[in-house]
């Protein structure tokens, strides 16, 4: 098969990482038979200086025309100063929006040789952890009627979080669909007991329920979740929330999975098309010294693999080979464990042990 992938290298470690990641791929391509081709984009940084706009029109409609889009990371510092709608992130919003990205998925998975990393308990920890939080993207407060106005006693400002059923609804049925792949649990977090549009939000979820009996479904209140991911994480599979809930929620869990160097995302839309990217942000302060972790980013490619190709042995292949990778001594310098006798390891050392690692998978 032939797949058109979009591909923002975008600025910092993005290019360090991306090219390994492309690396993977392109192994993957010859051990399974598939062709995967690649156009290269401008956005964020990048972008600005070429073109002076962060989301050039050109970038948005070959994204529009790919099967899927993979991303590095935007931004750096000689970029901070610029207003507002000129800012690298804008590209990240823009790619959102431009795209119909409503759904976030950010697995966070503890691996066994990791766990030191991890700061709950071992006991809490038990046999590691693999938690999805999937976050809805385009709606809820962060999209609502907001301003500000000024009173007699100062100023007054507002955000209004809403949501209709038809946004209740996607991102209901992907979760459940995600679940159905996984151990075939959902736990749908709100504030039900407060906001009347978490009422609406769990009425929804619940006629969504009825179509996968085969899911177990139970509702928690968003403040009550934030406790229990750290005092139960197991309890938890798959975690479906509102956009602001979710921006909260899925950094409560990847901080338990240990170091940003680990974390794939994928922001998904209607269909099978999706954009997929490191959690972590362009890391300038190691860009381009062949210290990042590809690890984020090749992760991100195995969801891609995962969810809009639907190639599922391809990316256990890669989550393997990474798995197995990390029981071997190399460690790139964000995740290597004083006193365990780890070899530091570079940027493209540890891609290259990765592609090793697939031949043999
Ligand atoms: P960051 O994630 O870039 O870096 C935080 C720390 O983690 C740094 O010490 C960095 O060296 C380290 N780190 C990050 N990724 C790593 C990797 N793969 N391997 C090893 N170490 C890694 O966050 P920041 O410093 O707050 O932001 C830097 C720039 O990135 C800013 O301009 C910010 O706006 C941007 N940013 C972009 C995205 C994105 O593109 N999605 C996300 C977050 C931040």
């Amino acid at each position: 098969m032939d797949y058109a992938i979009a591909v923002i290298p975008g600025d910092g470690i993005g290019p360090d990482i991306i090219d390994e990641t492309l690396q993977v791929l392109d192994r993957i391509g010859e051990l399974y038979g598939h062709s995967f081709k690649y156009t290269e984009l401008l956005a964020g940084g990048a972008a600005l200086d070429a073109e002076g706009v962060p989301l050039p029109a050109r970038t948005l409609a070959v994204c529009k025309e790919s099967d899927a889009v993979l991303l590095g990371a935007v931004g750096g510092p000689q970029w901070d100063n610029l207003a507002g709608s000129r800012r690298p992130e804008q590209a990240l919003l823009g790619l959102r929006s431009g795209l119909g990205l409503f759904a976030n998925l950010r697995p966070a998975i503890l691996f066994e040789e990791l766990k030191d990393a991890c700061p709950l308990r071992s006991d809490i920890i038990g046999e590691g952890l693999d938690i999805y939080v999937v976050r809805e993207l385009t709606g809820g407060i962060y999209f609502g009627d907001r301003g500000s106005e000024e009173l007699a006693s100062g100023t007054r400002a507002w955000d209004t979080m809403a949501y209709s059923v038809p946004e209740v609804e996607r991102i209901a049925r992907l979760s459940f669909s995600i679940a159905m792949k996984r151990s075939k649990k959902v736990t749908s977090v709100d504030k039900a007991n407060i906001l009347e549009s978490s009422r609406l939000w769990r009425a929804t979820v619940e006629k969504v329920a009825r179509d996968f009996p085969e899911v177990e479904l139970n509702h928690m209140y968003v403040d009550n979740a934030a406790m229990q991911l750290v005092r139960n994480p197991h309890q938890f599979d798959v975690i479906v929330t509102s956009n602001m809930f979710g921006d909260i929620l899925s950094d409560e869990a990847s901080m338990i999975t240990g170091s940003i160097g680990m974390l794939p995302s994928a922001s998904l839309g209607e269909g099978s098309f999706g954009m997929y990217e490191p959690v972590h942000g362009s890391a300038p302060d190691i860009a381009g010294q062949d210290k990042a972790n590809p690890i984020a980013a090749i992760l991100s490619a195995a969801m891609m693999l995962r969810y809009t190709f639907e190639l599922s042995a391809e990316a256990d292949a890669v989550e393997a080979a990474v798995a197995a990778v990390l029981k071997g001594p190399s460690r790139t310098g964000d995740i290597i464990r004083e006193g365990k006798g780890e070899k530091l390891t570079g940027t493209r050392e540890m891609g290259k042990l990765i592609r090793d690692a697939l031949v043999s998978a």
